[in-house]
């Protein structure tokens, strides 16, 4: 469903990531695992349009989306979780999840909030209340709910787990797992090596903007020299 090819991406002169090829089926988690500044969070980025491209191609479907404006990328089905969340502070939480649905049709994004409370009770009990002023957890939940409301074919997402207490993140990790159940497509950059591949199926390891190992989940846990050079770098 999504298919990535020969991508390279960066920064002006800096290449963060050169041709790198992966795809993201539905109903299926692919996780991009490696060592800081390895180009996970830029390969991700650059999917929605906010790195710059520099070749390859990104086809949702059938349709190539490497030329579409942000808008048009969530609109061919992607949505991203960021890195340390970006959710609006001074926004209600329904504020925020409505900043979410901002391109979809009306009904859409009420359903959507709907849903998302229901996937996290926490977010409906606190639906009034500021965003800035919920625990870390909560607003990772809820940066993963604004995500959601637009329907996504597939998730994106960057460092989840990233200073939350691990019971927020094995909750967070349930939601995905519903999300995989129904048959969405996730996309997972995760420094926390050992829980990315228990709940991957595909794994691309990346080092220095370079693919250099690319497997199933299975495949990679029973590589003895993979693993240790892939728990070496968490
Ligand atoms: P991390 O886990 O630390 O976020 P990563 O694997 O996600 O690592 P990236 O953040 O994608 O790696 O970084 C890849 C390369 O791109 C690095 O060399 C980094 O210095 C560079 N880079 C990232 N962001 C920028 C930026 N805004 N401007 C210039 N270079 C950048």
């Amino acid at each position: 469903m999504l298919k990535v090819t020969n991508l390279s991406a960066g920064y002006g002169d800096i290449i963060a990531i050169r041709d790198f090829s992966f795809s993201v089926e539905p109903g299926q988690i692919h996780a991009f695992v490696g060592a800081n500044g390895a180009g996970k969070s830029s390969t991700l980025m650059c999917l929605m349009g906010l790195v710059e491209q520099k070749s390859g191609s990104i086809q949702m479907d059938t349709k190539d989306i490497s030329n579409e404006q942000i808008e048009g990328r969530i609109t061919a089905g992607l949505a991203i979780v960021p890195e340390g969340r970006r959710i609006f502070p001074d926004l209600s939480v329904r504020e925020n999840l409505m900043v979410g649905g901002h391109i979809v049709p009306t009904s859409v994004m009420i359903a959507g909030i709907e849903m998302v409370y229901e996937f996290f009770p926490r977010l409906s009990e606190r639906q009034t209340q500021a965003a800035g002023s919920l625990s870390g957890g909560e607003q990772q939940m809820l940066a993963l709910g604004r995500a959601l409301i637009s329907q996504p074919k597939i998730l994106i997402v960057d460092e989840l787990s990233l200073g939350l207490m691990p019971i927020i993140v094995d909750e967070c990790y349930e939601v995905l797992k519903k999300l995989k159940s129904e048959g969405i497509g996730i996309l997972l950059v995760e420094q926390n090596t050992e829980r990315a591949l228990s709940v991957a199926d595909n794994v691309s390891a990346l080092e220095a903007g370079n693919l250099f190992w690319s497997g199933t989940s299975a495949q990679a846990r029973a590589n003895k020299s993979l693993t240790e050079r892939l728990m070496g770098v968490t």
